[in-house]
């Protein structure tokens, strides 16, 4: 399986700075540094159609950030999961903390999206995690069961279609990485939950000096990153979490 390297750039980069970030990222980075893992870039909608040309000739996947769980219809400001999926989306992010706690997103309107997302063939990145002061009040596992439960609920033995991404939510956004420990504990418990084996990855202040001690533990598959992912030398040296090696790069793969 190959590690999952995930860049959610959230409401940031405008269409030129997308172009920008994406070209200098496939200048740094090696196309055998790639062969074990795959890298998704997750950009605002707007910049979804200058993504997928670009990286059309390369190994690197597309994601969005959100999907509506109608397929379309009278739902102003909202974005169909058929259309991202139509402009090259593989994955989306379903129920990332931002949209939760800021936007009040429930696990029931997650379960929707999720249902839809793998009815029309997208992979979700559905985003579990505990808040600092669940944390601290012993809730970690309960809030995660609760989320996972409900929000897989009626589809249990198809959460291996999807990426499970642990994101403390204390950890995201803060410079607050979890320790190993922690994130491996709760890996473990979310995958003794899962029917199947899943996918299982790590997200909350991943960054290029913490990423070879995460990715070096079995239970973690891969990250999802924010702010280390809007930085093209941060994220490339993100990817290489092994050493670099001096190979061509993915910007000469589509001569
Ligand atoms: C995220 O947005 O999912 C995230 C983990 O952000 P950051 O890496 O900035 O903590």
């Amino acid at each position: 399986m190959k590690a999952i390297i995930a860049g959610n750039w959230k409401m940031n980069k405008d269409n030129g700075q997308s172009r920008e970030l994406v070209l200098k990222l496939m200048s740094l980075v090696g196309i055998d540094e790639l062969k074990n893992r795959q890298v998704i870039l997750i950009p605002p909608f707007t910049s979804l159609s200058i993504l997928a040309e670009l990286v059309m000739n390369s190994p690197i996947k597309l994601g969005a950030q959100n999907m509506h769980w109608e397929r379309s219809g009278a739902f102003t400001g909202e974005v169909s999961g058929v259309f991202i999926k139509q402009l090259g989306c593989e994955y989306v992010i379903i129920g990332h903390s931002e949209r939760r706690h800021l936007m009040g997103e429930t696990n029931k309107e997650i379960n929707r999206k999720l249902k839809t997302a793998l009815d029309i063939g997208l992979i979700a990145i559905l985003c579990v995690g505990e808040t600092g002061a669940e944390r601290d009040a012993g809730q970690t596992e309960s809030v995660i069961e609760k989320q996972l439960t409900q929000g897989l609920e009626g589809f249990e033995n198809e959460a291996h279609k999807m990426i499970i991404a642990y994101e403390p939510v204390w950890a995201i956004g803060t410079g607050k990485t979890a320790t190993l420990e922690q994130a491996v504990e709760v890996h473990k418990f979310i995958r003794g939950l899962l029917k199947k084996p899943s996918t299982i990855i790590y997200g909350g202040s991943v960054k290029s000096d913490n990423i070879d001690q995460l990715m070096a533990h079995e239970e973690i598959q891969g990250v999802l990153v924010g702010g280390a992912s809007l930085d093209p030398e941060s994220f490339a040296r993100i990817i290489q979490y092994q050493k670099f090696l001096d190979k061509p790069k993915i910007s000469d793969s589509s001569d």
